[in-house]
């Protein structure tokens, strides 16, 4: 151990690398969670993490003063960030500002330093821009929704991916709702993957008209589950499992295993501050398989209009 060489056993992330300015300044004042405290819980899930956020493009929310202060949801790099925060170029934006990408701990410690309090993913790489390797479908509750509700759309959400050949994975959001995320073998092009899941969103709402909407009219969406597919496009973004949230409790995105749905975790039930003990207490990482999981969407039939 702690030889520079990465054998079988790797030595532990080590986080020191970039150095945080105020080490103490409260992120999240109600929690107690400082700087130095959000880049000791990125270090603990880093590995499980690190899947699911390298070689990415990612939009931040960025807030310097912690929660209670001004958020920026930021897309493109800016000048004196960290240089352990890669900068990376859309293919289809020449010219453009660069966009930012981690390749590594260092990376995320750079983003920390930056205070970015959530790290919101496309679903696609720098390795394949326009082929998707996750499908992440968004259940987003209206008022009055009871949680059991919530669970049971994603219990059906899971069951009609499973038809098309694919193994879900679900997620807290660590807000309000509940992430379904499939993950892909990059082969389908953004706009048959949104085909996809615009028709799997519409489905449900034609097959369950009283529990369930697929368009995002505020209206619409009183005491119904919104099925939000709309983070399967090009540029579209959802938060990272393991990500943490610049809300109240300092909550994150929580990967859970199906069998772990219930009354007794809500949407925004792990933390910052539990997720130490969870982590000791889980037998595995119920997302140990995400990226092994990966099958081709085989897209069944046209969605019409598309030529050529
Ligand atoms: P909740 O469970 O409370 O809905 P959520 O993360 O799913 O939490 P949504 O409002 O449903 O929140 O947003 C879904 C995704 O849209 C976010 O995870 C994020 O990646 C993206 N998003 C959020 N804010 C913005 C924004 N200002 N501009 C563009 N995309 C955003
Ligand atoms: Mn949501
Ligand atoms: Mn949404």
């Amino acid at each position: 151990a702690g030889g520079q060489n990465a054998g079988a056993l790797e030595p532990p992330p080590q986080r020191r690398v970039v150095r945080l300015t105020h080490p103490d300044r409260l992120y999240w004042p109600d929690e107690g969670v400082t700087k130095e405290g959000l880049a000791d819980y990125y270090a603990e899930v880093w590995r499980r993490m690190a899947p699911l956020v390298v070689g990415r493009p990612l939009a931040l929310l960025r807030c310097p003063n912690g929660i209670t202060g001004e958020k920026f949801f930021q897309k493109h790099a800016w000048k004196g960030l960290n240089p352990k925060v890669a900068l990376i170029h859309d293919p289809q934006e020449t010219g453009d500002a660069p966009l930012i990408s981690i390749n590594d701990l260092d990376g995320l410690m750079g983003l920390v330093q930056s205070a970015a309090l959530e790290i919101h993913p496309w679903g696609s790489t720098v390795a394949d821009w326009e082929r998707p390797d996750m499908i992440v479908m968004d259940l987003d509750p209206g008022e009055g929704v009871a949680w059991q509700a919530v669970i049971d759309a994603a219990q059906e959400v899971r069951q009609r991916l499973r038809d098309a050949g694919l193994s879900p994975f679900v997620k807290t959001s660590g807000g309000k709702g509940l992430h379904v995320a499939a993950p892909l073998q990059p082969a389908a092009k953004w706009p048959a993957v949104k085909a996809f899941t615009k028709a799997l969103a519409e489905a449900m709402a034609a097959d369950s008209p009283d529990l369930y909407v697929a368009t995002i009219t505020k209206s619409k969406r009183r005491g119904k589950i919104l099925i939000d597919y709309l983070r399967n496009q090009r540029g579209a973004t959802a938060v990272a499992a393991w990500s943490t949230r610049a809300r109240p409790g300092a909550p994150v995105s929580a990967p859970l295993a199906w069998s772990e749905l219930g009354p007794e975790i809500g949407p925004a039930y792990f933390t910052v501050t539990n997720i130490p003990t969870r982590l000791a207490a889980l037998a595995s990482d119920p997302w140990a398989d995400f990226r092994a999981a990966a099958a081709p969407l085989e897209v069944k039939g046209r969605t019409g209009g598309a030529g050529a």
